[in-house]
């Protein structure tokens, strides 16, 4: 398969996955806003407009996606984003360029599965920067299907 048919399919399932787990969502929603994941299985940065979905890619790079209304991938336009990983005495600067409408991080994430980001949003017109912190944990989370920093569950 060529990797548009891939990803096709991808979307397929994931469109799939999402109608089964519908009406489960909806119960929950009474007792707590429902957490979501990005299309991709990335972690949701609400804070800023449109919001932006954080996927640590496998190869340890950091893509940072736009998401329009209805979650759907749209070009990152106005920001610029950047993020201090690890270490806070010593963190590791991640600074992206664009590429095929997505933000990629040129360098990887420092070694291990456990440690702070701060994911700075810019905006081009010169707004206030929008800091997005949290733990990154890469592990698997044992209750749902996402890795502990993109975790809906609230296990
Ligand atoms: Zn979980």
């Amino acid at each position: 398969m060529n990797p548009k048919t891939i990803k096709s399919a991808l979307l397929k399932i994931t469109a799939l996955v999402a109608m089964t787990l519908g009406p489960l969502g909806a119960q929950n929603a009474e007792a707590a806003p429902k957490k979501q994941a990005g299309p991709n299985g990335g972690r949701l940065i609400v804070a800023v407009d449109p919001k932006l979905e954080f996927l640590v890619s496998k190869d340890r790079k950091v893509q940072i996606t736009a998401l329009d209304a209805e979650q759907k991938p749209m070009p990152l336009k106005g920001y610029t984003v950047s993020v201090a990983a690890g270490d806070r005495s010593k963190p590791t600067k991640l600074e992206f360029t664009e590429s095929d409408g997505k933000l990629v991080s040129s360098g990887t994430l420092p070694d291990g599965n456990d440690f702070p980001v701060s994911v700075a949003i810019k905006p081009v017109s010169g707004g206030k920067t929008v800091y997005e912190k949290f733990q990154l944990n890469l592990s698997n989370c044992s209750s749902c299907k996402y890795q502990e920093y993109a975790c809906v569950c609230d296990h």
